[in-house]
């Protein structure tokens, strides 16, 4: 895996957290988008050779939604880059860890992602992404 590519923040209120998040890391919201197969509305934050990525359900049964209900707002998932990311499932596959999507997956971003389940990794939900240029 090549780096940290972003943290994922789940939040209530996209409206509220993101000048706060503005205000926090004293930089701005370079880009919002939302992403329908996964029922989120994101915005990203540059932080140095990392990113921060909120994410705000758009249906009450979103995925996110669904987080929040059981844990709250907080820390959702950190992502990792990697440069193929076929390869990285295959090898993460044979190592044993469950991948939630068994073919990459078109994210926010312009990205290729894959979430490994987190029963597999210590209670921290993983995914691996990969720039589509
Ligand atoms: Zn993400």
């Amino acid at each position: 895996m090549l780096k940290v590519e972003h943290i994922g923040i789940a939040v209530k209120d996209l409206e509220q957290a993101i000048p706060l998040y503005e205000t926090l890391l004293n930089t701005s919201c370079y880009k919002t988008e939302s992403v329908d197969s996964e029922k989120v509305n994101t915005a990203f934050f540059r932080q140095g050779d990392t990113k921060i990525e909120l994410l705000e359900s758009t249906e009450p049964e979103g995925v996110i939604a669904r987080f929040i209900e059981k844990k709250g707002e907080g820390i959702h998932h950190i992502a990792f880059e990697v440069a193929d990311i076929e390869a990285e499932m295959a090898r993460l596959r044979a190592e044993g860890f469950t991948l939630l999507n068994e073919t990459p997956k078109k994210g926010a971003d312009h990205k290729l992602v894959c979430f490994l389940h987190p029963k597999g990794t210590n209670g921290v939900l993983v995914e691996l992404c990969q720039e589509v240029r």
